[in-house]
């Protein structure tokens, strides 16, 4: 059993193929205990983000405590409403015309990035079929507090959203709820705030509405994480304007729930050790090179912290896939395993196979039946990508 951030781990990763992800469900679960609770305390709906997280084969048990899916494609709305089969929300900058009937099929609330789509859009949304769809307005309180302009909505301009500027309180008619999307791994204070600059902007639209959306962002299930403000800043908005409050995270569903397990392939040395893993920055987990940020490792620590050093890189030709530089107590060897915490979201879903390098299988832990793969991939998987 090894601790990792007040974690044991109990999972015995020496069995799994390498590459794998391997998500515990007792992590999730307890995560999804933690969303809930705030359901309850405030009244609030929570969704899943699937473009954070998107493996479908827990889709049943986040569907036993979150209230649906929220989606930006047509393809996302269809998993939802196949492997989840609850509230299927959607958002996406811009609708595709041939796919927009099919979309509708899936959704119950549609929002919409500017006032010329709703323009285009209404009529088809209103006389579908059999439901009546709801529909919200993206707006962009040009409030936040992100520092990687890849991920802030607000920067300057942004094309996420309708400012204040841009707002057409004429066109609101047959508009249901408001959404706002800001924040990225933030706490409630930021939440607060941003609240407070939406409400300072568009707070006389907000009256009229029967929900608000605060978008994804929140870092509920991250140790720190104040709940209290969190219940407080809902509470308020759903007493004050009548409105229902939706949150829609997909990193806090899923953090610090799984990792991926890794073998040494090679040792080389060019002025420093060099670890060659049979896993990819830039296939598996992009957002080491993209966010950029350093993943933990099980029983590894910081450059020189151990004896031993090595800079971890993939196996693909970019001279760019590196992991990171590591230490460790003793000297790495090919066939050692490797075990990247935190590896569940924002990994799976932004995998590829450049470079002809397969996917990761995906594995589950629960504690009914240990560890299980769930899917492996193969080479058709590579080649029905491409023609
Ligand atoms: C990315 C995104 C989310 C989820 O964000 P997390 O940071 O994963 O919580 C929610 N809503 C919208 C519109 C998004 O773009």
């Amino acid at each position: 059993m090894v601790t990792v951030m007040d974690i044991n781990i109990d999972i015995d990763f020496g069995k799994l193929p390498t590459p794998c992800y391997i998500v515990d469900e007792r992590l999730l679960i307890k995560n999804l205990e933690i969303l809930d609770s705030v359901q309850k305390r405030t009244g609030c709906k929570i969704l899943l983000a699937q473009k954070g997280f998107s493996m479908h084969a827990v889709y049943p048990l986040i569907g036993k405590y979150l209230k649906g899916v929220t989606s930006s494609s047509l393809f996302e709305a269809r998993l939802g409403y196949e492997k989840m089969g609850k509230e299927v929300h959607v958002y996406a900058p811009a609708y595709i015309e041939e796919e927009f009937d099919e979309l509708l099929k899936y959704t119950d609330h549609i929002v919409f990035n500017s006032f010329a789509q709703w323009d285009r859009f209404k009529a088809r949304v209103r006389s579908y079929p059999g439901k009546r769809i709801e529909c919200g307005i993206r707006i962009n309180p040009e409030y936040s507090e992100q520092e990687h302009a890849i991920y802030d909505p607000c920067s300057r301009y942004s094309r996420l959203g309708v400012t204040l500027k841009n707002f057409r309180p004429e066109q609101l008619e047959g508009i249901d709820g408001l959404h706002f999307h800001t924040m990225c791994e933030q706490n409630s204070d930021t939440l607060e705030r941003t609240a407070g600059a939406v409400e300072e902007k568009f707070g006389e639209f907000i009256k009229n509405m029967k929900w608000l959306n605060f978008g994804g962002g929140h870092h509920i299930t991250r140790q720190d994480y104040d709940i209290e403000t969190l219940v407080r800043t809902i509470s308020r908005f759903q007493e004050k304007y009548g409105v229902q409050v939706y949150l829609e995270p997909g990193e806090a569903v899923a953090l610090n729930t799984g990792y991926l397990v890794a073998e040494v392939l090679d040792i080389v040395e060019n002025e420093m050790n060099i670890a060659i893993l049979d896993t990819s920055a830039a296939c598996h987990m992009p957002d080491v090179l993209e966010m950029p940020y350093r993943p933990n490792i099980i029983a590894a620590g910081k450059p020189g912290e151990n004896r031993y050093t090595y800079r971890l890189g993939g196996p693909t030709c970019l001279a760019g896939d590196i992991i990171g530089d590591y230490s460790f107590k003793e000297p790495l060897n090919p066939g050692d395993r490797l075990v990247f915490c935190d590896m569940a979201h924002y990994t799976m879903v932004k995998n590829n196979t450049f470079n002809g390098v397969n996917l990761p299988a995906i594995a589950l832990y629960s504690q009914k039946d240990g560890p299980e793969i769930v899917r492996k991939f193969q080479y058709s998987d590579f080649e029905t990508r491409l023609s």
